[in-house]
């Protein structure tokens, strides 16, 4: 059942923090309401709740680039990701990975933002945004802060927000030289399925063709989505094969277990996510082959 509720919808992007600023009811922010409407059924709740509906706030619905920077506005839809000519450019993962969101009608509604600030370890554009080292943007009616997005994600659907503050975009610097990269999402099943796992990765190279910097985010291995910091050590300064991004994809494993423990689903996971890494490194590093310095700033 849906609990006491009272709906109010923001004009602008002041108006929804100065809203936000009123503590007298508990608010919260409806973007898409995907997840949501489902937590408010889900978890009924006694206690009156504010709905401050900001699904056409324009401020947070752009995509804005300078030089080195692209903006994404918290309130932009995966539909909308999709259709960017510039995050299609520049973050070919992030693509990727709101492809696999859901159905058409769950990419229509569903945001950006609403997919971090729900903070699922299974959400697929978390990994893509920690491999590209998004900066949350995050606004109160007094205050602007930029957190980067591995510390804004404390704990499963748990994030550093307070309680009158809104993401309102997130920063992703360009990357330089030649780069390839890509996600891939295990799910039940090929369509209309939440992440069982899923991994993005970024290859950048040097002039040498080594690989200069590796990046390597998991979803659903770890408590919440996050980067593989060993396992991107073992790649840096070498040459791409596959028997090194096999040996990366065991590192992620090993990673996983370090960290999680051995848990009921260890025993799937620990095997599978080797190879969802090597995968995703093996589609990165053809990227690169293909695409050379397509994406040269
Ligand atoms: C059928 C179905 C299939 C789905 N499949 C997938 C899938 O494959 N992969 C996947 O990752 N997810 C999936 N989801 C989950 C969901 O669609 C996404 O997480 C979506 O991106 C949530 O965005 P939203 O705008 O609907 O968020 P909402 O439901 O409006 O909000 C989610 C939470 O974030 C908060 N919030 C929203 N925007 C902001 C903001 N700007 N600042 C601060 N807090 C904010 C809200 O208050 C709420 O707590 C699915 C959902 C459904 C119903």
């Amino acid at each position: 059942m849906i609990p006491n509720l009272e709906y109010i919808r923001a004009e602008n992007l002041t108006a929804a923090l100065e809203i936000l600023s009123n503590h007298k009811y508990k608010n919260r922010l409806l973007a898409g309401g995907t997840d949501l409407l489902i937590d408010l059924r889900k978890n009924a709740e006694t206690e009156k709740i504010r709905l401050i509906d900001i699904s056409r706030l324009y401020a947070i619905k752009q995509v804005n680039e300078d030089g080195t920077t692209v903006r994404i506005g918290a309130g932009i839809s995966h539909s909308q990701i999709i259709k960017s000519e510039i995050i299609r450019n520049y973050f070919p993962a992030l693509n990727a990975a709101v492809k696999t969101i859901g159905s058409v009608q769950t990419r229509n509604r569903g945001t950006l933002g609403g997919n971090i600030c729900n903070a699922s370890p299974c959400a697929d554009s978390i990994p893509a945004l920690l491999a590209y080292d998004a900066i949350v943007e995050i606004r109160s009616s007094q205050n602007t802060r930029l957190l980067p997005l591995a510390e804004f994600l404390i704990h499963p659907y748990q994030t550093d927000l307070c309680r009158d503050e809104m993401v309102t975009s997130f920063h992703l610097k360009k990357i330089t030289g030649s780069f390839g990269s890509a996600f891939i999402k295990l799910g039940r099943r090929n369509a209309m399925s939440i992440a069982r796992m899923n991994a993005a990765v970024v290859l950048q190279m040097d002039d040498r063709n080594k690989i200069n910097e590796a990046r390597i985010a998991a979803g659903s291995v770890m408590p919440t989505a996050a980067r593989m910091a060993s396992a991107e050590k073992l790649l840096t300064g070498e040459t791409p094969s596959e028997k090194l991004f096999r040996t990366a994809g065991q590192q992620v494993a090993e990673e996983m277990i370090r960290v999680s423990g051995r848990r009921w689903s260890t025993e799937y996971k620990e095997p599978v996510i080797p190879v969802l890494v090597r995968r995703a490194l093996m589609q990165a590093w053809a990227e690169l082959k293909n695409c050379g310095d397509r994406f040269l700033v």
